[in-house]
């Protein structure tokens, strides 16, 4: 309902003649979905929640012409009841720290201007500047950034990998076929802050020796890509992407590519097939991208999240970067946290922040007062973590110790009502539909473990049903060609081993 609120201010400003006293500017997401439609003023920094259409004639008459809030839409603290005026006092945002999502819902995204004003590109002219290639390569290995896609490889050295690899012609892709059930860090990265992504993505190039950019984005996104678009031709317009940037002799271009939607093109090479024109079906690693991907050429992939982080370390450094996170994963993950829990949205937290943190202190705890059961991180590829681990300080390396992974950043919270046998039946069910079809273990023993699955929750399963999910599982993990498949069983294979006597009571009790 934003844009209704937005048209209703144009009228209501326009009829009291004050058009031309308040600006008003349409961001990006502010990250407190639960509560939205959010409506910010500056700069007094007040935040009101839960706007609708039939507040803002109060909302002009009070706050603009009498410099009064508007108490009825302020954030009421649960706790205590207390009315809280900025978004900085709110515990939601008291622990979040905002790297990839620096600029959203702080600026126009689709004005230039905006993120000029706050360091944009910056980082850019200093790497063109002042830096060789090695060393902003360098400055990125020394910083520590792991990829944000969910496999948490070293950026730096997948940047190393692609500037020695021998080539006329290179390629850098930023990979925004986010598709997890329950995500839209990209999107809202690409819809608040589409500049950041085009910046970084222009460093890459700079740093592996590439001229050719693309973004494939999936075309679910339309205002991402729309945004996307405007951006990218600001930044032609700017001298920022094209020939000859900030003067000197590195040229750089970004195209869009839009993907169909399919969850397997989000894996590097199904989606280099995708833009090469071919079915986006996943090829075997070697050879990796850096050395041979679109089309044969070194191709840098990153992620959305990734990519909008490089600007800040390349014109921060790696040691402002290093003090932010733990030793082994610096910097921030955003994720997005839904499910049972009262406070829905996006968040950006500092690597090593703990579950507990997020769900009871950020996310407000469980919806109506009920038990926490467990958390799922990693989409279909993760698993569910139940609550002896709520703190366990969450980085790429401790996530996976406890059975399930970082992946893009979907964060599902259950509670006590939730039936754990049922949610590994939704995800497998999703990576069921996902599937490629290719290799044979993803192919047809995924279908016999959701058969399985759908045996024990209809009160027709057996303990030799039990036994043939962990064992079809690991051989699915082991033998399918790609991360889907590789991936596909974790869920069953997590909440069997945390929440095995919800599974054998399913086949215990036929009632
Ligand atoms: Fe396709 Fe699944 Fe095999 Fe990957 S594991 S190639 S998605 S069939």
């Amino acid at each position: 309902g934003s844009g209704d609120i937005i048209d209703k201010f144009n009228e209501v400003l326009e009829k009291k003649d004050l058009k031309d006293s308040v600006q008003i500017v349409r961001t990006g997401c502010f990250g407190f979905c639960e509560q939205g439609p959010i409506v910010k003023f500056l700069p007094d920094n007040t935040f009101y929640v839960k706007v609708t259409e039939n507040d803002v004639e109060n909302i002009v008459e009070e706050h603009v012409i009498k410099g009064r809030r508007v108490k009825k839409l302020l954030y009421e603290e649960p706790e205590n009841k207390e009315k809280l005026e900025e978004s900085t006092q709110m515990p939601f945002y008291k622990k979040q720290v905002r790297m990839a999502l620096r600029n959203a819902g702080a600026i126009n995204p689709e004005d230039i201007n905006e993120y000029i004003a706050n360091d944009g590109y910056l980082a850019l002219g200093k790497a063109l500047k002042e830096m060789s290639r090695d060393e902003v390569i360098e400055n990125l290995l020394e910083s520590g950034l792991r990829g944000r896609g969910g496999g948490g490889f070293p950026s730096g050295l997948k940047w190393q990998f692609t500037k020695k690899a021998k080539g006329d012609k290179k390629y850098v892709v930023c990979n925004a076929d986010e598709g997890d059930p329950g995500a839209f860090m990209d999107r809202s990265v690409l819809e608040g802050d589409p500049h950041s992504v085009i910046e970084g993505m222009a460093l890459a190039g700079y740093a592996v020796g590439a001229d050719e950019g693309i973004v494939y984005i999936r075309a679910e996104y339309p205002l991402a890509v729309q945004r996307l678009k405007t951006a990218i031709n600001d930044a032609k317009e700017y001298g920022f992407l094209g020939e000859n940037i900030f003067g000197t002799d590195f040229n750089f271009d970004i195209d869009i590519r839009l993907g169909a939607g399919a969850f397997v093109c989000g894996e590097e090479t199904a989606l280099m097939h995708s833009i090469e024109g071919y079915r986006g079906e996943p090829t075997t690693k070697p050879p990796f991208p850096a050395n041979s991907g679109l089309w044969g050429k070194p191709t840098l992939i990153n992620n959305v999240e990734t990519l909008a982080s490089v600007p800040l370390i390349t014109l921060k450094g790696s040691e402002w970067f290093r003090k932010i996170g733990t030793e082994k994963s610096p910097g921030t993950k955003v994720f997005a946290l839904a499910g049972a829990i009262n406070n829905v949205g996006l968040v950006e937290v500092p690597m090593g922040t703990t579950l507990r943190d997020i769900v009871f202190e950020i996310g407000g705890g469980i919806r109506d007062n009920k038990a926490f059961k467990a958390v799922q991180t990693g989409g279909p590829s993760g698993g569910c973590i139940p609550s002896e681990y709520l703190d366990t300080p969450i980085d790429f390396d401790s996530l996976s110790a406890i059975g399930s992974m970082m992946g893009s950043g979907g964060m599902i919270v259950m509670d006590e009502n939730s039936c754990m046998v049922d949610v590994s039946k939704f995800y497998l069910n999703f990576t069921v539909e996902e599937s490629c079809g290719k290799c044979t273990p993803c192919r047809i023993g995924n279908v016999r473990l959701l058969e399985i699955l759908e045996r024990i929750t209809s009160g027709r399963g057996t303990h030799k049903d039990l036994k043939s999910l962990e064992d079809l599982g690991s051989v699915i993990k082991d033998s399918s060609l790609c991360g889907l498949g590789q991936t596909a069983p974790n869920p069953i294979l997590s909440t069997y081993h945390y929440f095995k006597d919800e599974y054998i009571a399913h086949v215990d009790d036929k009632s």
